[in-house]
């Protein structure tokens, strides 16, 4: 794709969106901006998203989308015309009913503002053709908070489940992207500790606690390089490994491996970023005894509050705050259950039990249309 830059001359960039499975209703999914961005990653992600709506109980299949850049690269100019250029080549496989698309890293309501807006230019006004989009747009309430608000109700459930107290618990968290960051919040809600916090500039530690408003504050020109707090800086290998009871993974993939899991203390590892742990890093905490609560459960708040948003859209609906909260608690309660329940029954993992519901559902969707 062809992108015209301010200053005269073209940028090649390459998008891709995979749409995975669709037994279960509409194609799902986000839309990544990141250099890193290649086909196969968006193939993994695809898959994560079929097996967390079904895993959510939601009415939609699983797709993934992303551009390679760095998005703080580009102009805002640059950045709208790149995301219109994105909707101009992808329009005819999307759809309210087809394929609805998301942020992700690296994309947010002004992005979603102008998919929804190239989509209506070809189509008519659909606003039901992505979520997460601005409030004033038919975007809902909630949606920005809701991924990290679900890795903290995910959180309680879990820590509930193994006996641990979130009144005081330390927890450290890698990432504090729009994930991060509102998990942070919700966690200190809790009662919890934050004691350390990461983004991609360095990492910032403080065993006391870590003043969480004031680092929300801060996010947007990054949380180090500012004096006047109390902290102690750290690197991202050493927050991996801080004392703390919870660890939140809620940056890029891989960032626990074969060369970080064994330092990790933490006695629950809530994966709030898409796919942070590598197999072998599993199997260490596993080894460890460190609970890790997977992707697909922790971070499924994001597409649950999506769904909900997408509903409202298609009634002309706007719901209150307290009505999208409530729903989101209920489905991730729920959906936290039933992992646990299946972990129990099978003797497994709570990843293994989730992949297990999610595919069986997606299985039983396939074998009801027919299609085996
Ligand atoms: N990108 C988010 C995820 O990985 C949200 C997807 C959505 O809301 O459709 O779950």
């Amino acid at each position: 794709m062809p992108l015209r830059l301010d200053g005269g001359g073209f940028r090649l960039l390459t998008a891709h969106r995979v749409q995975h499975n669709g037994a279960r209703g509409p194609y799902k999914g986000g839309l990544r901006y990141h250099p890193d961005v290649d086909l196969d990653g968006v193939r993994a992600l695809a898959a994560g998203m079929t097996w967390k709506t079904a895993l959510a109980g939601l009415p939609f299949g699983g797709a993934k989308g992303g551009l390679d850049v760095d998005p703080k690269g580009l102009s805002p100019a640059e950045l709208q015309r790149a995301t219109r250029g994105v909707m101009d080549k992808l329009e005819k496989v999307l759809g309210p009913m087809r394929d609805i698309m998301a942020p992700d890293m690296g994309s947010g309501p002004a992005e979603m503002a102008w998919l929804m807006d190239e989509y209506g230019r070809l189509h008519g006004h659909t606003p039901a053709i992505v979520t997460g989009k601005p409030v004033e747009l038919g975007g809902t309430v909630g949606r920005v908070e809701a991924t990290g608000e679900g890795v903290a109700i995910v959180t309680h459930e879990m820590a509930a489940a193994i006996g641990l107290p979130l009144a005081g618990a330390r927890v450290a968290i890698q990432g504090f992207g729009n994930v991060g960051s509102n998990a942070a919040a919700a966690l200190a809600r809790l009662g919890c500790r934050i004691v350390a916090v990461s983004d991609a500039l360095g990492a910032v530690r403080n065993p006391a606690g870590l003043d969480v408003d004031e680092l929300v504050r801060r996010a947007r020109s990054g949380i180090v390089g500012h004096e006047g707090m109390t902290v102690e800086r750290i690197t991202n290998e050493e927050l991996l490994a801080t004392d703390c009871e919870i660890l939140v993974p809620a940056a890029v993939g891989g960032v626990l491996n074969a060369a970080t899991a064994g330092a990790v203390r933490a006695r629950l590892v809530v994966e709030a970023a898409n796919g942070p742990t590598t197999p072998e890093a599993d199997r260490l905490l596993a080894g460890a005894g460190a609970l890790v609560v997977p992707d697909i459960l922790a971070n499924a708040g994001g597409v649950i509050v999506s769904y909900l948003e997408w509903t409202q859209n298609t009634q002309n609906l706007a719901w209150a705050r307290a009505q999208v909260d409530a729903d989101l608690e209920r489905r991730l309660v729920a959906a936290a259950a039933d992992v646990r329940a299946r972990a129990a029954a099978d003797g497994c993992s709570l990843r293994a039990a989730a992949y297990r519901l999610g595919v069986s559902r997606v299985g039983r969707a396939v074998r009801l249309r027919g299609y085996v």
